[in-house]
This record gives structure tokens, sequence and C-alpha cells, in this order.
């Protein structure tokens, strides 16, 4: 594997402008507080920095009409997959180590995200966890969609910025309106969340869940969670669309 070498700001600007993404940041894997078992180097021993990014969800995503919805989620999808796969490439062609971290690991008897997306956000100096457990964006309010690529190429001469802080004013909005009471501050039940128990057969859920408690001894579970999670469409957006943020957006 390459020693040394640093990752171009202005050269990863230039890829995500082409793209059309919203916003990215670069951050040194060391400036990371993501919760421990999620954290870059858990991912891939070496990493010396993570390349996050962001798009923002388009009205289409929140149609009400199911077939626009999908088609939107799935577009989204496909983009933050893709850039992270050509910035993977890119990476290892110079002989770097790098992969994407969009896959989801049982832990803990819950499903979570392989690397904390949301908390490297944070430490990029992308924005804040909400109440609702979700980003919001001192920009785009909290219609960020993420993707991340971690590798073990350097990044020098970048401060850490300023966490922003004070986005989310505790309003209550988003625990109220969630028809599933999923929601606590700061905490999500992701069982009762329409978002994962929509994704699992209701005959299916009670099983489904046992098995997931049982932690990593059920082969096969993990990669067939991934398989759905990569397929699926978010069922409801209550909480995200109860808060003040969601218009925000310099898009709109
Ligand atoms: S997505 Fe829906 S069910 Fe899940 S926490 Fe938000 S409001 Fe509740
Ligand atoms: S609805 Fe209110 S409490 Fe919930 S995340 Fe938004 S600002 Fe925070």
């Amino acid at each position: 594997m390459r020693e040394g070498g640093d990752i171009d700001y202005q050269e990863l600007a230039r890829f995500f402008r082409e793209r059309s993404f919203d916003e990215f940041a670069l951050i040194s894997e060391s400036d990371i507080q993501a919760p421990v078992g999620r954290r870059p180097r858990d991912l891939l021993p070496g990493c010396r920095a993570v390349i996050i990014f962001g798009k923002v969800m388009g009205d289409d995503v929140f149609s009400s009409e199911r077939r626009t919805a999908s088609e939107g989620v799935r577009r989204l999808k496909d983009e933050l997959r893709t850039a992270g796969e050509e910035l993977v490439a890119s990476l290892t062609g110079e002989g770097y180590a790098a992969r994407t971290a969009g896959a989801v690991v049982l832990r803990d008897g819950t499903i979570r995200g392989s690397l904390s997306l949301k908390h490297c956000a944070v430490d990029a100096g992308l924005g804040e966890i909400g109440d609702s457990t979700l980003l919001i964006s001192p920009r785009f309010g909290n219609r960020l969609a993420l993707g991340a690529v971690i590798t073990s190429k350097e990044v020098r001469g970048t401060t850490r910025p300023e966490r922003p802080c004070g986005i989310c004013t505790h309003c209550g909005r988003c625990i109220t309106a969630c028809p599933e009471n999923a929601l606590q501050t700061g905490k999500i039940d992701l069982f009762r969340c329409r978002n994962v128990t929509g994704t699992i057969p209701g005959s299916l859920r009670a099983v489904v869940i046992r098995l997931i408690n049982a932690g990593d001894k059920i082969p096969l579970l993990e990669p067939a969670i991934n398989l759905v999670a990569g397929r699926s469409v978010p069922r409801c957006s209550e909480c995200l669309l109860a808060c003040p943020h969601y218009r925000r957006s310099d898009k709109k």
C-alpha cells in the first residue's frame, strides 16, 4: 500500500462540482469522534482521511406519488454510490487503500451504518445532529443525503472546522410528528421507525427483530439487510417534514 501523499482539495472540489454535488468536506481521521465501532479505522485500518459528500434531496423524494418518490430516491442513491465508487477507483489506482462507507452492520442488537456518516459530517463542520437524529446543515437544512469514502491517503493543511451549533431549537415538532413514537430527544428506536419496519414483511418482522437482537451470529443476515437497505425507499418522512429546517435550502 502506498504511503504519504496529500489529497488535493481543489481537485476534489472540481470532482464534486462536475457531478453537481452540493456539499463536501475533507477531514483527517484523527479529527473524527464518531462512536466506537463506527469510526473510519474500524472499517479501514490505516485510514487517514474521510471524504464526506452530500446532495440535497429533491422535492421528488418527498412526493406523495410512490413511483415518483421511488425514482427520486433510487437516483439519489445511484449518484452517491457512483461518486463514491469513482473516488475509490481513483485512489486505489494511485496505490492507496480506499472504500466507500455505505453498508449497514448489526451491532448491539440493532441496525447501524458501518460508519456513522452523520457524526463524520458533524466533525467535518457540515452541521449538527438534531433531536430528530437527522443531520441539520446550516446551508441545506435537513435535506442533505450523505455518502463517504475513507482512505489511507493523507489530508494535511486543513484546520479542523468550527462545529455549527444551536441549529436544532429543541422545538419538539419531530418527536410529536412521529406516528410510531419512535423518537425521544436525540434517540431513535429503529424497530419502531417505519423506514425500518416497512422494509420487513409483517409476517417476518418479529422473527427478523429477534435474529437481529441475536447479533452477528446469524450468517447472511447482514448481507440480506444490506440488500434490502440498498433497494428500499423511505416509507415515512414525518419527522423530517415537521422540522422548521425542512425548507431551509440554498437551492430552493
Ligand atoms: S421516519 Fe417516521 S417513523 Fe421513523 S422516526 Fe421519523 S417520523 Fe418516526
Ligand atoms: S423539529 Fe425541532 S427539535 Fe426536531 S430536529 Fe427540528 S428543530 Fe430540532
